[in-house]
């Protein structure tokens, strides 16, 4: 007979070719705060989309208060008080702060909504989360995100909450937002709410939480007081015991130095970094979402400003103030947001292709050669094996994997000498990933320096010479092939030091 608020019972979950959840049980007590960890991909997502009715187990039972139930939607979880705060961010960027708050329950007099009482309402939410410099008339998308999901915390405020799920809520807080964060959780344990938080932070997990839940690879692990566990013995758990797994670097790496940055600093994110790629190196920027790493790179390529430090190509200060520059300079980046960024997904392939490297096609009086741009274009289909029967079909069309080898191509065609890539594999399916590390690897014979930014270990492994690591914006640790595990990186990565 189940005795806890929340027991999960075995539980099975397959997405096709995926065994996302392995007979996993899982329990929750009245008033307890729960650290869930794993590495990515561990399923600590699926087992709680099934709690929130998001996804529907293929076998396994749930029990609430003892009695078994079916959650067969969002809506019923919500009615059996269990309330989300997602990954990804569930606000209407459009719409107030007020409306955003109360959506699922406008305060109604018959048809008409009370307005008045909804925004005095909001008010007080608004200085219980911090954020009482906003007006509840504000629109949602104004804000930063980590003030957004102080409004989401806002909601659930609103709600008969019994239990409260957060899915790595702190990677796009300060640290100001976390402490409040955290003054909430309190709160609400406090007030016999369980909390069910999802990170990769070990620091914030020993400070908020009762116990820690250990998920791998779709198996539940173990669940350990957190007083009681050391970091170290939380790292054992998450990776298992193959520690010190050897990886072959890449055999290019040259000693000639093509990139360097000095103290760069940014206004919030970073500060302090100093690095260098040499020819044909692949260096690794590894980090939690939110350690400063996309930012650093998209400082080199002038999309961010920095405040102070310097950058250097080929042993020369460059002065990189836009994309633009950095390009002229022989800066490729590939963003990780390939369909917003790197990609016009409704232009053709072959736009998408010679879209950098216009100059070179241009002939007198500034028309492009087309027949030169046809050429390059078919070049990069075949040299790349891209899907694109009809290079002039809106990249859209293809799948991802073909979408990011058309990125790939499109900044190769000006030669660059540094590539940065953010993500390079995000969302792409295992075939496209091996032939995309196929393609990296070839660029280093051609000496090109080549900077990852990754939030997969395997890959990062696998793939870099030399990973540097971030940390809340500060570099803490660099680490070489012959030196890489898995270990040394997420201690790195995550922990404030032995607990
Ligand atoms: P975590 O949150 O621990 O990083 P997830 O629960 O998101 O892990 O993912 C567990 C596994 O299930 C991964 O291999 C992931 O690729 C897969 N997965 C998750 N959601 C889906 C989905 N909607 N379709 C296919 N595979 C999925
Ligand atoms: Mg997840």
């Amino acid at each position: 007979m189940p005795e806890h608020l929340l027991e999960m019972q075995k539980i099975e979950k397959r997405f096709s070719g995926v065994h996302a959840l392995k007979q996993v049980d899982f329990w929750l007590d009245r008033g307890e705060v729960r650290g869930l960890i794993g590495e990515n991909g561990a399923g600590k997502s699926t087992l709680m989309k099934i709690l929130g009715g998001d996804y529907h187990a293929d076998k396994g039972e749930i029990f609430l208060d003892g009695k078994s139930v079916k959650i067969k939607d969002a809506t019923a979880a919500a009615e059996f008080g269990i309330s989300f705060i997602h990954q990804e961010l569930s606000l209407f960027a459009d719409l107030d702060i007020a409306t955003n708050i109360f959506i699922q329950r406008l305060p109604q007099s018959g048809p008409v909504v009370l307005r008045k009482r909804m925004h005095e309402k909001t008010k007080e939410l608004l200085e219980t989360v911090g954020l009482s410099h906003y007006m509840p008339e504000q629109s949602v998308g104004s804000l930063q995100i980590g003030e957004q999901q102080l409004v989401e915390i806002a909601r659930c405020l609103t709600m008969d909450t019994k239990i409260l799920v957060l899915d790595e809520p702190t990677s796009s807080l300060t640290s100001k937002e976390v402490k409040i964060l955290f003054e909430l959780i309190n709160r609400m344990r406090n007030n016999g709410v369980s909390v069910i938080f999802i990170s990769h932070r070990l620091d914030e997990l020993f400070e908020i939480c009762d116990n820690i839940t250990v998920m791998r690879d779709g198996e539940m692990i173990d669940t350990v007081c957190a007083a009681e566990v050391t970091q170290k013995e939380l790292i054992y758990m998450m990776i298992g015991r193959e520690l010190n797994e050897m990886y072959a670097g890449n055999r290019h790496a040259g000693r000639e130095e093509r990139l360097r940055v000095e103290h760069l600093t940014h206004k919030k994110r970073f500060r302090d970094i100093s690095f260098s790629v040499c020819s044909g190196e692949i260096v690794g920027l590894y980090g939690l979402l939110g350690s400063g790493r996309s930012e650093i790179a998209r400082s080199i390529y002038g999309l961010e400003n920095f405040i102070s430090g310097e950058v250097f190509i080929d042993g020369e200060k460059a002065d990189i103030k836009s994309a633009a520059k950095a390009i002229r300079l022989g800066i490729g980046f590939v963003s990780e947001d390939r369909r917003r960024e790197g990609l016009c997904l409704e232009h053709s392939v072959l736009d998408n292709l010679s879209v950098v490297c216009l100059g070179k096609l241009r002939k007198l009086l500034g028309y492009i050669d087309k027949r030169k741009e046809n050429e390059m274009c078919r070049k990069n289909i075949s040299d790349f094996h891209i899907a694109a029967e009809r290079p002039r079909k809106a990249v859209k069309y293809l799948s991802g994997g073909n979408q990011q080898k058309v990125v790939i191509a499109k900044w190769l065609n000006i030669n660059p000498k540094i590539l940065i890539m953010d993500e390079p594999t995000r969302g792409v399916d295992i075939g496209a990933k091996k032939e995309i590390y196929g393609i990296l690897s070839s660029l280093t014979a051609l000496g090109i320096a080549v900077i990852v930014i990754s939030s997969e270990l395997n890959e990062v492994m696998s793939l870099c010479d030399r990973v540097l690591v971030l940390r809340k914006g500060m570099l803490v640790d660099e680490i070489k092939a012959e030196e890489m595990n898995k270990e040394r990186l997420l201690s790195a990565s995550m922990g404030g030091g032995e607990k």
